[in-house]
């Protein structure tokens, strides 16, 4: 199923002049900031949105006016505590009950990284965003609720759910923030205890143990959040606070020797200056100012004119950024949201069939459904159940094909779609159909 013909392309004099620089090199010297998406996971009420909230707060991302005005807000509603909440909160919900929230709230940076936060816990279809998030996600930050009874019943609840989730979109670094330790008088014992059963339970889920780290922390108050807790009764805990364990969790592999791939997240048209833009995350390799791209699946090469890391303007960009490209020498016709940029001489192929590693979330059978990458929609069908796999370890569950793949469980499929998509091994993708999503994994090849 694999499309062949990329040879056949020329590439236009597009008189773009670039200096030629080893962007490596370029890379090592400057140091630049890191960036890191993640995704926030676990139970309701387990204070995902205060821990956020007190997080771009303490970073002097939200100003103590908004948040005064969120506050008084809050309170006139009679619910106070729901303040720092609100500041990820961009629900129409909220809005039509008179809150503005004016401000783009998924992103902060520290001095050596910059953050994007990939859904809004507050949001309440929350598992179609968690999903979509976690597909692009670095790493997620698990909340629990350390309160006596509730992180019990939060283990039976959403924690694993989100956890398995996460784990069958390819994430492999959980921070696990143990809050609300103010309600149990900041115990050490329950730490541990808590500690200990979410690292077997993730282990168990196929997470390496070195990829698992825990903090305990007050959301509400922001100990062990940006500061240290200044509660004396956290001395215990001598480690550092959630910020800079989520610093130390810089992207798993910086992909920058491997060739040019960029999923097209937007498509600016008709600027004056620059006439055609994209924006995505630059997944791997590195680019510079003259290079010469390919457009997939439109096989159209065109030249970067003009590149923003962090909407500042740069000569060049490496994989793990998030970028804006400008682009000269093609048609905007042959651009949209979820094509792949790639190096002409190693471009991404498109296929019309896969196979996929999947988490059921309803029912599989062979069926008609749509394959999301990222921003990429493409209608296909489940054509093979080919086998169950194991939940944790992945091996193959012996025994005849199955006709049915129940929720929770996790299956090797065979996919095909109407026209060729660009899509390679490692891939993370999501099936819906019906408007719900049936599934989600990894391409396998
Ligand atoms: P979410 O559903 O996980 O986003 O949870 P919220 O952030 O909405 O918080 C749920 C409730 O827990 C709210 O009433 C919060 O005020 C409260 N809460 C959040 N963090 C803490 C904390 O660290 N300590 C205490 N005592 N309460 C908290």
């Amino acid at each position: 199923g694999i499309v062949q013909g990329v040879s056949e392309i020329t590439i236009e004099d597009t008189k773009v002049k670039g200096k030629n620089l080893d962007v490596l090199a370029e890379f090592k010297k400057s140091k630049p900031r890191n960036a890191a998406n993640f995704v926030v996971i676990g139970h309701v009420d387990a204070g995902k949105s205060t821990l956020m909230g007190r997080l771009l707060y303490d970073l002097k991302v939200v100003d103590p006016k908004t948040l005064d005005r969120y506050r008084k807000e809050s309170e006139r509603l009679g619910k106070g505590s729901f303040a720092l909440a609100w500041v990820l909160d961009q629900g129409t919900e909220e809005r039509n009950r008179g809150i503005t929230i004016d401000i783009a709230m998924n992103k902060f940076e520290t001095e050596k990284t910059s953050f994007t936060i990939l859904d809004a816990p507050g949001h309440r279809d929350f598992i179609p965003n968690m999903i979509a998030g976690a597909s692009q996600a670095d790493f997620a930050v698990l909340v629990i609720d350390a309160g006596t009874g509730n992180f019990e019943s939060g283990l039976k609840g959403q924690t694993k759910e989100h956890a398995l989730l996460v784990r069958s979109m390819g994430v492999q670094r959980v921070v696990i923030a143990i809050n609300k330790l103010d309600t149990v008088q900041w115990s050490q014992d329950r730490f541990d205890e808590i500690s200990q059963q979410i690292a077997a339970f993730l282990t168990s889920a196929g997470f390496l143990a070195k990829n698992l780290a825990f903090v305990p922390c007050v959301g509400l108050t922001g100990d062990n959040i940006v500061r240290k807790a200044d509660d004396p009764k956290a001395s215990w805990y001598t480690g550092p606070p959630l910020v800079s364990i989520l610093e130390s969790s810089e992207p798993v592999t910086r992909a920058l020797e491997k060739p040019l791939r960029l999923t097209v997240d937007d498509v600016f048209r008709g600027g004056v200056q620059n006439p055609l833009s994209v924006s995505g995350r630059l997944e791997a390799g590195s680019i510079q100012i003259g290079d010469t791209i390919l457009v997939m699946p439109a096989k159209e090469a065109g030249a970067i004119k003009g590149i923003e890391v962090d909407s500042e303007p740069s000569e060049w960009a490496v994989a793990g950024q998030n970028i804006i490209l400008h682009l000269a020498g093609i048609d905007a016709k042959y651009l949209k949201s979820g094509d792949v940029i790639c190096a002409p001489l190693a471009p991404i192929q498109c296929v019309t069939s896969f196979k996929a590693k999947v988490l059921a979330f309803e029912h599989i059978t062979p069926m008609h459904c749509e394959i999301h990458k990222g921003r990429l929609h493409a209608p296909g069908r489940i054509t093979q159940l080919i086998a169950q796999l194991d939940k944790a370890s992945g091996a193959m569950i012996k025994g005849k094909k199955p006709r049915l793949i129940k929720p929770g469980s996790v299956a090797r499929v065979l996919v095909e779609v109407d026209n060729p998509i660009p899509l390679e091994q490692g891939g993370r993708i999501i099936l819906r159909a019906g408007g719900v999503t049936i599934g989600a994994g990894l391409v396998e090849r």
